[in-house]
Formats: C-alpha cells, structure tokens, sequence
C-alpha cells in the first residue's frame, strides 16, 4: 500500500533554500545523519537497560556505505527504528516545520548565523536529490516502511520487507556534490566530526599488506573512539593517558606542559580535557585549538565566543550539551548559561595552576619560562584569574631563582624599601645588554628580576596596581644610589652658570637626536665618571605604545636620556679643571640694565649679555669637541648602555687605539 502526501510545510519549496543556506557547510550533513543513528542506537541501549526490550540487543553500531559509482552514501543503524505512523510524525511534520520555522525566524540574518546547528535530517537535502528511509521499529508487530523523496515537498511512503531492526538513509547523491562520492572525502568527514560518537561508526574493512599492495581485510574498521579520555573519570587516568591522548588530537605538537581535567554535572553539563602548550612568543601561538562537542559530536573549533580570550590559548576539547548551538554570535556571548561556562573554566585553570603550585613547585618552576606568556596575558585581560594568579604566578630573578610574590617581597623588603616606605623591584630586560648595571645593583645587595616577556611592559604596570606599595625600576633607569632612594640625599649643590656650562659641556659630544637632562653629582671617586640612564616611565609608556598601548603621544617623541655625571670621579674631575682655565667664566657678563632705563637700553643689554653667553657656550662646546677623553668617558658610558653604534663607535675605536698607543709609547 503505497501512500503519498504533501510535506507539511507553507514554504513552496524549502529545499531549494536549505541548499543555499548553509552553502560553505554543506558537509555537517554527514555529521547530522550520524548523530541520527547514533541516538537511535542510544535509545536502543536504553530501552533494553529499563527492560522494555527483551530481545537480543546485537552489537549496536553505526555503518556508512559509499557506492562511488552509484553516487549513493548509506546511513545503516540497528538503532529503534521508526513506524509508519512516527515517520509521518518525525519526519513528514514535524521535522519538516520546524526547519520551516527555522529559516523563516532567521532568513534576514543568514549571513550571521552560527554556521553550526541541528537541521537535522533535512540537511540530507544540502547534498542528494533523492533521499529513501527505510526503516523497522523495535516495536513488537511493526510494519518496516519506506519513504521517498525527490526533493519536491511531496514524498511517497510505502511498506516493505526489512528484516533487521533499524533504520537505513540512503542519499542519492547529487550531481553538485559529487564530491561526497568520494571515500577520502568521508574519510576526513567522519574524522572531523565523529571521531568520539559514543557508538562504533563502520566505514569499510581494515586493511592489511599483501602480495605488495593493501588489501580489505574481513575486519570492520571503526574509524571512532568511543570512550574518549574525557568521559572518563579523571581518578583512574594517569598522566600517560593524558599525553596519549593530546599526541591523538595534535599529533604534530610538542608535548603540552600541563593539563585539565574538566568534569561538571550542575548547574550545568560540561567535560573536557584542556592542555597548555608550550608557548615561547606571541608569533608562534596556535589559536582554535579547543574543539567543541556536543555529547561527543564535534560542532565546531571556534570556541572564542564561549571562553574568555586567552584561553584560546589552550588547545584540548569541550563537550556540553549546555551549550546553545543554533544562534547567532552575540547572542553567544550574552547567554548566561555560555557565561557560566565561561567563568566555571576559568575558575577550573585557576585552581589548577594552584594546585601545581602547591603540590608540583619543581614542575612549575622547569615550565615556567613556556607558560609564563599564557599567565600574564590571562592576568592582563581577565580580573579574576589575575587575582588567582597573584597567588601561584612565578618571579624569576636573573640568576634563574623563582618566586612567588609572596616571597619575593619577603626576600627584598629589607634591602629595597626606599625611603617612602615602597619596596622597588628591580629588573632586567636582557641580561647582556644590562650586565653592568645588574652587576652594580648585585653588588649593592640588592636582587634584579628578568623581565622579558613580551608583555612585560604591561605586566610591569599591572603588578604595580595589584601590589601594595610596590614600584618597579628597570636596573638602568638611573644610578644605583637613586634606584631606591633611602634618604633625602643631599643633592650637589651647583650655581646656574655652572650647571649651564655642565650641560653644553656633555651635549656637545653626545649623538645627536635625542633629549638630554645633564646633572652632576657626588657618587665617589671609585664610581663611573658617567651614567647614562632613561626614565623609567618615559620608557615604560614608549614601549607600551611600541606594543599597542595607544599612548601614541609618547611614541613620537624624540628618546629622552638622564646624563649624571659624577662629579667625584678624578676625571670629570680635571676635565672641569680644564674647562674652568680655557673657558673664561661667565660672571664677566655685561650688567643688566637698570629698572628705569628705556626700553632701547634694555634690548641693547640683553642682547650684549646674550652676545656674551653664547660666546661662552660656543667655547665650552670648542673645548669639549677637542677634548679626547671627555669624548672618550661618555663613549664608554655609551658603550655600556648599548648605544654606541656605527660612526660613533669606529670613531671610538680609533681614539682608543690612539689614547692606548699614547699613553703606552709616550
Ligand atoms: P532532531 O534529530 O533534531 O530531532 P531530525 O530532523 O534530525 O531532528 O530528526 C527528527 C526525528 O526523526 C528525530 O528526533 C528522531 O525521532 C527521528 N529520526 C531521525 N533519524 C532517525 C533514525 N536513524 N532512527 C530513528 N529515528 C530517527
């Protein structure tokens, strides 16, 4: 008794529709049709679990069948099977109308959907012109049936012989998708988005090597795994399993430095298991490395609108059924129960990271160096797991000793509390480049942290605002004594004149360029005649800007450096000696004029009174120029800050070779 219909749906015709909709994610057909099967075959076990079926159950399985040169792709399960009447129910309505709706609720917004979603059974229709479903319920008497659809909204639905319990879909496959006649094709397909369904999906027979080619052995090859590591309870996993498992899902990657075993059944469902990798810059990191699942079914490995930004950072999988699939991306992220999600994941790394911490110090001190990237940007962007971090993220000083901040301020708060009560932590961002400056601080007592990640500069910032009382100096930022200042030191007393000589003396020899702020200071005869330093803050908000801080304002302006010239040192000593009998001193300016003179007289004594001092700093700068080794101190001073460079420095090395063969010959 055949029996044909009308789909019930208004739309004219739908398929043409479902065709286009999905255009570039035709292939979640394969995944849909599967999933099918698979919850048939679920509610199979189940049925017989509850003891409402008492049959023999079989090896309950899923398999596909690809005819390459019929074109025809075959869905097989042993699953519940349908009645005539549940296919008119499931199928021909149901179905049908609320893919219906679907497409109607969201057609003016096709573009911004969630490319994943459940069409269901309909979305055979992205791909075949003609679909059967041929099918026998596990009920007791049922009839099997078989239903037909060319793709119009009619379909035809007609009994048939079907011995075994189950449902078979068969797509005829169409001439625009020939594609998925392909066995590689559904190969990489069932790959992608079957590889963990919870039942046995067949595609083909094992193979093995024969008289000098592959052949199909009689052995079903099942192409899922369908307990994943995930499902399991995290008690009886060793962390073999776990490395096993990161090497099946990234077979490419090195070995992932620790991992998460997430396992939540209220308020909401979600498993998992996340790695952190190893992670050396910014260049080299691997976004989309978390695949999302739905009760083992992959839906996509876009996860950015489910997880805070830098835990995209970390590569693994998630399984929720909590997690709505069919909607746009801003309503992603709005979901509260997406929000839960979030925070709970979160949470979880959190009391990881703590945990290994507390229990596994070494091995977060050997891998510290490869997560530290992954800290402190999470830290940065996300508020409460910086307030977790606070509690397990490691300092590590330039002799390769870590810290937790906690003992760090323990260890330095002696020594480094300047004299306003804050404790300054100094550090380094390259240990070469700033060896004699390290070394200066070492030999103070105090201790210098390495700080060079790439986000250092914000990091540094940040730290500052989360720790109480506490500023952090780069080593080179100024002298060692004003570091930590620890009294109100008695500042050099000099007299304008001689400040402006000071300055126009050391401006003359330095490159050109830059901005310079020159003072002297007693620092003892045994310490460097020079110091060339830069602000730490100017520093700081260049570098931010440099990262993309947006403070645009201090990117373009010219390097600023602080000169001290330490006025103790011998040399600068008799080099201001020096000065002082070439250059006549300046109090032989001419008179200013007096309060009641005219406005002429005036102009004409300033200008003779400027005519004067710059006379005078055009002899300074002469006396400067010609002065080898005022050239030769502050090239050294250069040399030591790593800013000596091209002609400056060959011109450097001339010098020497003549200050040497001088001093040596002479
Ligand atoms: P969904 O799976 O989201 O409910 P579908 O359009 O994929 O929507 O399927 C509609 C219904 O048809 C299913 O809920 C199920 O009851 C029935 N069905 C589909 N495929 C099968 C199958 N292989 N075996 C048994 N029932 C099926």
């Amino acid at each position: 008794m055949a029996n044909k219909g009308q789909i019930g749906v208004t739309t004219e015709n739908i398929f043409p529709v479902i065709k286009q909709f999905l255009y570039s994610d035709h292939e979640i057909f394969l995944r849909e049709l599967v999933a099918n099967a698979v919850d048939a075959t679920q509610k199979m076990k189940a049925l017989a679990a509850s003891g409402d079926y008492k049959e023999e159950l079989g090896e309950l399985k899923v398999n596909i069948e690809l005819d390459e040169k019929k074109k025809t792709l075959k869905i097989i399960d042993n699953g519940i099977g349908m009645t005539e009447e549940e296919v008119d129910k499931y199928i021909n309505q149901i179905a049908f109308s609320s893919a219906g709706e679907f497409l109607e609720k969201y057609k003016d917004q096709i573009g911004s959907i969630i490319g994943h979603f459940g069409l269901g059974f309909y979305s055979a229709f992205m791909v075949a012109k003609k679909v059967t479903i041929e099918t026998l319920s596990w009920k007791e008497g049922a009839k099997a049936v078989k239903w037909t659809c060319d793709g119009s909204p009619s379909y035809e639905m007609k009994e048939i012989e079907k011995a075994d319990r189950g449902t078979v879909i068969t797509l005829y496959l169409d001439d625009d998708a020939k594609e998925y006649a392909e066995k590689a094709r559904i190969d990489a397909l069932l790959q992608k988005y079957c590889k963990f369904m919870p039942v046995p999906i067949v595609f083909g027979k094992e193979q093995e090597w024969k008289d000098g080619k592959y052949v199909d052995t009689d052995k079903d090859k099942v192409i899922n795994s369908v307990e994943p590591l995930w499902t399991k309870a995290p008690g009886e996993l060793k962390e073999e399993d776990y490395m096993d498992f990161y090497r099946t899902l990234f077979p490419m990657n090195e070995e992932p430095l620790f991992y998460i075993h997430l396992n939540v059944d209220y308020p909401f469902n979600l498993t998992g298991i996340l790695y952190f990798p190893k992670l050396k810059d910014r260049v080299a990191v691997e976004r989309n490395k978390i695949s999302l699942y739905c009760n083992q079914m992959f839906v996509t490995d876009h996860v950015d609108n489910i997880v805070p930004d830098f835990l995209t950072l970390l590569h693994g999988v998630i399984d929720s059924p909590d997690i709505p699939l069919n909607v746009s991306r801003s309503y992603l992220q709005s979901d509260a129960s997406v929000k839960k999600i979030s925070t709970y994941i979160t949470k979880k790394v959190a009391d990881r990271l703590e945990s290994i911490f507390k229990e596994q110090r070494d091995q977060l001190e050997g891998k510290w160096d490869n997560l530290k990237l992954f800290i402190e940007y999470g830290m940065l962007s996300d508020e409460k797991f910086c307030e977790r971090a606070l509690k397990f993220a490691l300092l590590k000083n330039t002799d390769g000793k870590y810290f937790s901040f906690e003992e760090y301020e323990k260890a330095v708060a002696d020594k480094q509390t300047d004299k306003d009560k804050k404790k300054v932590y100094l550090y380094a961002t390259n240990v070469q480049d700033q060896y004699a400056f390290i070394q200066a601080a070492k030999d103070k007592g105090y201790d210098v942290l390495l700080m060079d990640c790439e986000l250092d500069a914000h990091y540094v910032n940040l730290l500052e605002q989360k720790l109480t009382d506490t500023r952090f100096a780069r080593v080179d930022s100024d002298a060692v004594d004003n570091l930590i200042p620890k009294e109100d030191r008695v500042k050099l007393e000099m007299k304008e004149d001689e400040r402006y000589d000071l300055e126009n003396l050391f401006k003359a020899v330095m490159p050109e360029g830059n901005d310079y702020f020159v003072t002297g200071e007693n620092l003892g005869a045994d310490a460097a005649p020079i110091l060339i330093t830069q602000n730490e803050f100017m520093r700081r908000y260049r570098e931010m800007s440099a990262l993309g801080g947006g403070m645009n304002f201090y990117g373009s302006m010219p390097e600023s450096y602080n000169v001290t010239v330490n006025m103790e040192n011998p040399l600068v000593a008799k080099i201001w000696n020096a000065k002082l009998s070439y250059v006549k001193p300046q109090d032989e300016l001419p008179a200013e004029a007096p309060s009641d003179a005219s406005e002429e007289e005036k102009t004409k004594a300033r200008e003779a009174r400027e005519a004067v001092r710059k006379a005078h700093r055009a002899d300074v700068e002469a006396f400067a120029k010609d002065n080898e080794i005022l050239h030769q101190i502050v090239d050294l001073a250069l040399l030591g800050s790593g800013m000596l460079k091209g002609k400056a420095l060959s011109e450097f090395i001339a010098r020497s070779q003549k200050v040497v063969s001088d001093a040596y010959l002479s």
